[in-house]
């Protein structure tokens, strides 16, 4: 017998000995604020869906009528013969939305980095990297062949002096940042960096994956919360998150997302997204013209969590968004903490080393519009619970 394969047993029994295992949990019901996860119902406050659209009857009512119309799938790749009128409507809705030349859309915002870094540099260029991007930035980035440059996290002068230093070597600089850092809830100061990349005339690009649909008027993005339109070169976003569906978004001047629909990978080798999610993301768009009560909800209910928690003598952290983190330093007490909560019926992941750095375990608890005012309470109720036996507060 072959033992071509024995070593992937090794390494899983390292990954369960050094506690980096994944666990994976099974939902049965929709997403929503209250799930049905390993057959025990609990109060949800692990997932993206932001504003409660993942499972909205104007989305959920969109998805079936196209479904009856167009059918479940693409068919082809978007370059060849995926490209249905919806994709282009989408296209053409979300630059409107995000007041911008033009768009292009994705499978999912993964994909969307992996096709845009390595249609903006390749081998004779660098990127400049904050230290916290997102995994997806970094595999397109690896894609791309330009050599990677990390910046210390959201650290202006730091990336100030990397370009200085690096300019000269390189063709073409790209600086990229996440908008909204998903384990602190922090915001990228997109203006100051700006500034840098106008000053030495480098190309920016963001990925507001987390920001879509929660930061700016309406959830309009970063770009408007920072009211940089027309100055950003690349805004990367995600359908997946906040407007409750699947897809990745580019959206920018008009020469980019030319360049883009041309030659991103994932556009031209990977079949277009399925007329079911295009529909569902329209309807999404719809719901954030018609009124901005879902964001302003999320908003509400994150300002009151944050500081009902510190009332009671939580630590929230550099938190600047609904994404809540609960500061407890040690990777065994915060895991602890989670299992409590989740006996306890509330659901919220615990983030240990390596996700986040030594020492700075968290619970991370992702508010959304979805909650009620009871829900939030319930919530409260059991962090003092759980906070009180475990001695983490008084
Ligand atoms: C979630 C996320 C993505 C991936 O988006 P999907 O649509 O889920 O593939 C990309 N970038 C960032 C910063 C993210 O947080």
């Amino acid at each position: 017998m072959s033992n071509r394969l024995d070593w992937i047993p090794v390494e899983i029994e390292k990954l369960k000995s050094d506690g980096l295992y994944n666990n994976i949990r099974t939902l049965s019901s929709p997403q929503g604020a209250w799930l049905i996860v390993d057959g025990k119902k609990v109060l949800n406050f692990c997932s993206n869906n932001y504003l409660g659209l993942a499972n909205h009857p104007k989305i959920v009512q969109s998805a079936k009528n196209i479904l009856d119309q167009y059918g479940a799938g693409p068919g082809a790749v978007r370059s060849i013969a995926g490209t249905m009128d919806l994709h282009l409507e989408l296209e053409d809705r979300l630059a409107k939305f995000k007041n911008v030349e033009s768009c292009i859309s994705f499978q999912s915002g993964f994909t969307a980095n992996l096709a845009t870094i390595p249609c903006l540099v390749g081998k004779e260029d660098a990127i400049l990297s904050d230290e916290l991007n997102h995994a997806s930035i970094i595999d397109g980035s690896r894609l791309s062949g330009a050599t990677i440059i990390r910046y210390k996290h959201s650290d202006v002068q730091d990336l100030e002096k990397q370009i200085i230093e690096n300019k000269a070597q390189y063709r073409r600089l790209l600086v990229i940042t996440d908008g909204v850092f998903s384990m602190d809830g922090d915001i990228a100061p997109l203006d100051n960096i700006f500034e840098i990349t106008n000053k030495y005339d480098v190309m920016l690009m963001v990925d507001d994956a987390h920001g879509e649909g929660v930061l700016g008027k309406g959830g309009r993005g970063i770009v408007d919360h920072f009211k940089l339109h027309g100055k950003v070169d690349v805004e990367v976003g995600t359908m997946s998150k906040a407007f409750g569906v699947m897809g990745g978004m580019v959206a920018g001047k008009s020469i980019v997302i030319d360049w883009l629909r041309q030659r991103g990978r994932p556009f031209l080798f990977s079949s277009a997204s399925t007329p079911p999610d295009v529909a569902a993301c329209i309807a999404a768009i719809e719901l954030l013209e018609e009124s901005t009560d879902l964001v302003d909800r999320l908003w509400e209910n994150g300002d009151y969590f944050k500081s009902e928690m510190k009332k009671l003598g939580f630590d929230t952290g550099n938190s600047q968004t609904p994404i809540t983190p609960i500061m407890l330093g040690d990777s065994k007490l915060a895991k602890e903490f989670s299992r409590l909560l989740f006996e306890d019926g509330v659901f919220a992941m615990a983030l240990g080393f390596p996700t986040v750095p030594l020492g700075k375990a968290r619970i991370r608890v992702m508010i959304s519009a979805a909650h009620t005012k009871d829900d939030l309470n319930l919530c409260l109720k059991s962090f003092e619970k759980v906070g009180r036996r475990l001695g983490v507060i008084q």
